[in-house]
This record gives C-alpha cells, sequence and structure tokens, in this order.
C-alpha cells in the first residue's frame, strides 16, 4: 500500500477570505502602503497550484523607505524612550491579540504554506504566542555589570566603570518558507525585547501570515516604523537590505548557500549577522532502544512538516541488531500517511511549498536511485494537482551519495545500519552541517558518553524537534553562527557599552 488520496481544496472562512481580498501593500513606518513600481509577486496554495492573492514585490526604494522609517522610530519618537515595562506589555498585548486571531492565523499559514491547519494550530500559533510572551519577559530583564578597574594615575584618582547593554539597533531580518509565522516571531520578539527597530522580510513563497501579524503589530500599539514589513524577493530586497549601511543587523534563517552570501555581502559594512542555517540531521538508535518508540519518534522526526524543516531528522542510523524492525516500522507509518490539502482535517501531510521544492526533492530522490539506493517507500508525486511528494524511504545507501550528504528538505530519509557504538559519532558527524541529533537509547552511560561527541548545536535524547524559547537554538559548523532563544538570542541583539568615568 502507499500513502493515500488527496480531498479537494477547502473553501477559506470568511476572516481569511476577506484577508486574502485586501489589496497587496506593505508596513513601512507604521502605514500600509503599495511600491511605487507596483510589481507584484503571486501567492500560490500549494494544494492546488492556483493564485489566492498577490504580494507586493518590494524593490530598492521601498527598502529606503522602510530603513529609513526603522532608523527614526529607533533614534527618536516614543520607542527609545520607552520604559522596559512599556516593551514588555506591548508585546504581551501582541501575543493575546494572535491568541485572539489563532484560528485565522492557522487556517492562512495552512493555506500559504501547505502545512495541515491542524498543525499550524498546535505548534505554530501557540509557539509564536509563547515566544511573544517569553521575549516579553526579557525585556525588563537585561542588565549591564560595574567593573573594578586597575588603571593608575596619581594618588587619589579613582574611575567607576560599568557596562551597559544597549540596542544593537536597526535590524534587517530575512525569514524562510517552513515556518513563516513562528521564524518571524523568532526574530522580532527578542529585536522589541531589546529596543531594537526592525524590516522583516517573509519568504516570497509564504508572507501572508507575517502581513497578518503586521495588522497585529499595529492594533497592539507598536509606535510607527518600529516593525516594518517588506514583501518581496530575496535577491533584490533581501539583498538590499544586508548591503544597506544604515542597517546594524542581518538575522537571517534559511539554505547554508544563501547564508554565505548574506555573510559575505554583509561584511562590508561590518554588520552583526547571525545566521541559522541547513541540517542533515542524524538520528542515532543505539541496540538497546525500545522500537516503538523510536519507529513512532524517526518517523516524525522526517515526515513533520512535510521534511521541510531545518532540524528534521534525515538521516537515519539504526544499530544492526534493531535495523530491519525499525525501518520496517518507519516503512509503515510512512504508507499509513494521508495526503491532502491542509484545511482537510483528515490530511496527515500536506504539499510541499512549490512546484521549484517538489521539483528539487523529487530530482534528490531520482539521484539517490540512479546512485544505486533501494526506495522502500514514496519515491514518486501523487497523480493529482498540488505539489505533493510521497513520504518516501531510502536504503541501501552509502556515504558518498548526494542523498546522504546534501538537505533535500522534503519527506526523505536515508536509513543506514551500523555495527559499532564507538564508531557511530564520526559516521554522524561526517556532514558539513552541525545543527541538531537525537539518540534513542535508554542506556544512561551510553547516551552521556555519546553527547559530548555529536557536533550539533541541539542533542535530543529519545525524542526529537522538541525547541523551546528559553532553550538556545542555532548551529555547529555550516549550520550557521549564533544562537537564537533564550539569554543567547539577548546577547545577539544588544551591544556592550563600557562607561569610565573618573570620580
Ligand atoms: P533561501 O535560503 O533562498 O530563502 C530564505 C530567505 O532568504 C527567503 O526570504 C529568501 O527570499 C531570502 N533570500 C534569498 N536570496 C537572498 C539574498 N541573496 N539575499 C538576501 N535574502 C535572500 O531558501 P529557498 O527558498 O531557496 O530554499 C532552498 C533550500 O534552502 C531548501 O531546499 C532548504 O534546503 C533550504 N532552506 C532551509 C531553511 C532552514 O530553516 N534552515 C528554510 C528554507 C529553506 P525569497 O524566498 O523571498 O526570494
Amino acid at each position: 500500500m502507499n500513502a493515500a488520496v488527496i480531498a479537494p481544496q477547502l473553501a477559506p472562512s470568511p476572516a481569511v477570505a476577506a484577508f486574502l481580498k485586501r489589496p497587496p501593500r506593505l508596513l513601512i513606518g507604521g502605514e500600509w502602503v503599495d511600491s511605487r513600481s507596483q510589481r507584484r509577486i503571486p501567492v500560490i496554495d500549494p494544494a492546488t497550484g492556483g493564485q489566492i492573492a498577490a504580494l507586493v514585490d518590494a524593490d530598492q526604494n521601498d527598502v529606503e523607505r522602510a530603513v529609513k522609517a526603522a532608523r527614526k522610530a529607533f533614534e527618536s519618537g516614543p520607542w527609545p524612550d520607552m520604559l522596559p515595562s512599556q516593551r514588555q506589555d506591548l508585546l504581551l498585548k501582541l501575543a493575546d491579540l494572535i491568541d485572539q486571531n489563532a484560528a485565522e492565523l492557522a487556517e492562512l499559514e495552512s493555506i500559504d504554506n501547505g502545512k495541515t491547519r491542524f498543525m499550524a494550530g498546535l505548534i505554530d500559533v501557540p509557539g509564536t504566542r509563547d515566544h511573544f510572551r517569553y521575549m516579553a519577559g526579557w525585556a525588563t530583564k537585561i542588565e549591564g555589570s560595574t567593573i573594578d578597574t586597575s588603571i593608575g594615575g596619581p594618588p587619589g584618582t579613582k574611575f567607576h566603570a560599568y557596562v551597559r547593554r544597549e540596542p544593537v539597533g536597526v535590524c534587517a531580518q530575512i525569514v524562510p518558507w517552513n515556518f513563516p509565522l513562528a521564524m518571524a516571531a523568532w526574530k522580532l520578539s527578542p529585536a522589541l525585547a531589546t529596543g531594537c527597530t526592525c524590516i522583516l522580510k517573509p519568504a516570497e513563497q509564504t508572507s501572508l501570515t507575517a502581513l497578518r501579524l503586521g495588522e497585529l503589530i499595529l492594533e497592539a500599539g507598536f509606535p510607527p516604523g518600529v516593525v516594518n514589513i517588506l514583501t518581496g524577493l530575496g535577491e533584490t530586497s533581501g539583498a538590499a537590505l544586508v548591503s544597506h549601511a544604515d542597517v546594524d543587523k542581518v538575522a537571517f534563517t534559511g539554505s547554508t548557500s544563501v547564508g554565505k552570501l548574506i555573510n559575505k555581502s554583509a561584511t562590508d559594512t561590518l554588520k552583526r549577522v547571525s545566521l541559522e542555517l541547513g541540517g542533515k540531521s542524524p538520528v542515532i538508535v543505539l541496540p538497546d532502544a525500545d522500537v516503538a518508540t523510536v519507529v513512532g519518534g524517526a518517523a516524525q522526526a522526517i515526515f513533520f512538516n512535510s521534511g521541510q524543516v531545518c532540524t528534521a531528522g534525515s538521516r537515519l542510523y539504526v544499530h544492526r541488531k534493531l535495523f530491519d524492525q525499525v525501518v520496517e516500522g518507519v516503512v509503515t507509518a510512512a504508507n499509513s500517511m494521508k495526503l491532502g490539502p491542509g484545511l482537510d482535517p483528515a490530511t496527515q501531510m500536506g504539499p510541499l511549498v512549490s512546484s521549484e521544492q517538489q521539483q528539487r526533492v523529487m530530482q534528490y530522490i531520482e539521484s539517490g536511485r540512479s546512485q544505486g539506493a533501494s526506495v522502500l517507500t514514496g519515491g514518486e508525486t501523487p497523480s493529482h494537482p498540488g505539489y505533493f511528494v510521497k513520504p518516501t524511504v531510502l536504503a541501501n545507501v552509502r556515504p558518498e551519495m548526494t542523498v546522504v550528504r546534501e538537505e533535500i528538505f522534503g519527506p526523505v530519509l536515508v536509513a543506514q545500519r551500523f555495527d559499532d557504538i564507538n564508531e557511530i559519532a564520526a559516521v554522524a558527524n561526517d556532514t558539513p552541517y552541525g545543527l541538531s541529533a537525537s539518540i534513542w537509547s535508554n542506556d544512561l552511560r551510553a547516551v552521556h558518553r555519546l553527547i559530548p561527541k555529536l557536533r550539533a548545536g541541539t542533542v535530543w535524547v529519545n525524542c526529537h524537534n522538541m525547541v523551546d524559547p528559553n532553550m538556545p537554538f542555532g548551529g555547529f559548523k555550516q549550520s550557521g553562527h549564533g544562537r537564537e532563544h533564550g539569554r543567547a538570542v539577548i546577547d545577539m541583539y544588544t551591544e556592550l557599552k563600557s562607561v569610565c568615568m573618573s570620580i
């Protein structure tokens, strides 16, 4: 049996239908405006391939206007004079508004990205709300320190020295299409908690929830220019933000290749840069693991969000003793998944975000086939509209194969067996990426010995894809630099200023 059947896309609710009819616009300086160029980007429903709306394609002039508005809001007006507790209150108000509009946001995310409304309502929207709430708390907890110096001088010389932590300034925040609303929250919330101002550029495929969030940001009462939202193309408006001399920091989540471009481009102006990039995360199953737990966990690790997750557990390494049972279980789980449009309550896996992504994933599967991998299940697209790819498990793969080395960003798992637990860390680390890993075992000794050997920003044990606003998130190696969440992200959005006063 193979992953089943599609239902027709369902009609949107009146609130979402009304939102989709609003004219394309940008949020600049607290106002909804059009671009003078009037260029447009179509918004495509990935479950049908049909156009559902249009976005403004921001140009250089729009970038200039947005940067100017963000700079003005950073330096004058109410924002820099606000008390930390007032920034906190605004963030909490925004979180409440997200809660009040949760159903609409989940539906929008579903039709824009393809993910199920159920998952958007369970994970993306509450996660977004919780992120704003968590970061609201940080607004009132930012602190500096006093310093004892040894600066000499004539008798009686004394200095009072201290360190202030100040907002880094105007931040360009470029986000991808896999978790559009949540990624916007990961970027905006720490910037706003610390007193920065922002220009958010959502992905061209999935800008709808960022625009709805912009409406809620205005409703919450953030001063004009504190948050600006530019829809547009990465290579034009995104690149212009990165190279702009009046932007102080770029925060980016997306592909490693674009992350490298951004890092290079930002060097000319020596901007602060944080990069959360791709991954090829290993799921390591030790010989003592509980098979039923592993099967559910490994299937979830790769198929969640149709595999479009930077931390997707895309390389499964199972000890020889359990390999056949675990792989058989994951194949059965893949076969039982119902594919369909995100608004259908029966759907378990939605389409990929775009035709381009569907083709990219299918090319990877073909490359696996041509290099000798066995397709245990999936490996094809269903014969109906929409950008679906059946959940796929590849076996008989070798470490040098493209499907093992490169990030596929789709529902494609490569399964490999191992014999020696002492060699698994080297195998798992044999990748340019280092975002995350999971270990499945109840052998505490083995687990604790393995954790320090894994070159990954997050290691999960008997779980995968668990994130929390208080838990630093980011990558080793080519998975990026900097950490989001927790205290670490507050450091990324602040500069230290040493003050030394002769007294
Ligand atoms: P990109 O890295 O191109 O897109 C991420 C964001 O960067 C988007 O907002 C995009 O704009 C923007 N962008 C693109 N080029 C530039 C540029 N030169 N300067 C500034 N901003 C830019 O991802 P893709 O959409 O092309 O996806 C390709 C692959 O990237 C996927 O297959 C996957 O492997 C990986 N990826 C990883 C993600 C992660 O979470 N780590 C998320 C998404 C993708 P726009 O799209 O609007 O043109």
